[in-house]
């Protein structure tokens, strides 16, 4: 359903992304690894329109994304994405969290929107924490949210860059059980990420980038244990 032909994308002279060729079906769990600065983030911000790029394609089921086009903003309902820092509205508690897409972008009415959000609140294991306010609720809690706040969107596809980088370790599993969870029911997820055994258990590929280019993919199981490429297997003797 993405797929990514020949990406190149540079911020001034500064080549970021060079001749990126990637395909990601749906129900497919795919994990992006690599490095620091080796360019992870802007690909992800590049799927979802958030950035332009120069060279190359991306297209969701067909059709183009391109941050100017005014389908970017479909595109972007299509494809949701997490961040390592969860970006909660402060003032607003955990349902209004979730309900502030649907009513505002997608015009659902409220009663409509406050089924579906209670609902996906529970299915994160959140069912007692819908009137608390993020800065009343633990990190791993408020990611949670976060990732209730893209289901509610109804996306084809989800976007998580380091989703749990940023809590604290014993924090960790919750956010990846929900995320396994949501890959057993067949979302499809582009998932940047550290966590190693999460990459081997959940993920169906893997996607290690170097300097901004691909320099090995294949299937977890394959790639995470008998990696080719130098580099790779010099960046998992570091994160394993
Ligand atoms: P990390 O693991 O640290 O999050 P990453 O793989 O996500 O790294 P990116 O954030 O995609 O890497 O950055 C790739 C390169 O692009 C880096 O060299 C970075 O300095 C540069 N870069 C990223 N965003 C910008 C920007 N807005 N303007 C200029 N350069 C940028
Ligand atoms: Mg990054």
């Amino acid at each position: 359903m993405i797929k990514i032909e020949q990406l190149s994308k540079s911020y001034g002279s500064h080549q970021v992304l060079t001749n990126i060729d990637a395909e990601i079906q749906r129900g497919e769990v795919v994990c992006l690894i690599g490095p620091s600065g080796s360019g992870k983030s802007t690909m992800l911000r590049c799927i979802n329109g958030l950035e332009q790029y120069q060279g190359g394609s991306i297209t969701i089921d067909g059709v183009r994304v391109d941050a100017n086009a005014a389908s970017i903003r479909q595109i972007r309902q299509r494809v949701a994405m997490v961040f390592q820092r969860f970006n909660l509205f402060p003032h607003r508690t955990a349902l209004e969290n979730v309900m502030e897409g649907p009513v505002h972008v997608k015009n659902e009415s409220l009663a409509e929107a406050s089924e579906r959000a209670r609902d996906i609140l529970a299915s994160v294991g959140l069912a007692e924490k819908m009137a608390h306010y993020p800065n009343q609720l633990s990190g791993g809690q408020q990611q949670r949210v976060a990732i209730a706040r893209a289901l509610a969107m109804q996306p084809d596809a989800i976007l998580f860059d380091e989703p749990t980088s940023a809590l604290d370790p014993e924090l960790v599993g919750e956010v990846l059980g929900v995320m396994r969870k949501l890959a057993e029911k067949g979302m499809t997820m582009v998932v940047v990420t550290h966590e190693m055994k999460f990459a081997r258990e959940v993920s169906d590929r893997v996607l290690f980038l170097d300097g901004g280019r691909i320099a090995e993919q294949g299937p977890s199981a394959q790639v995470l244990t008998q990696p080719r490429n130098e580099r790779m297997q010099d960046f998992l003797r570091r994160v394993t």
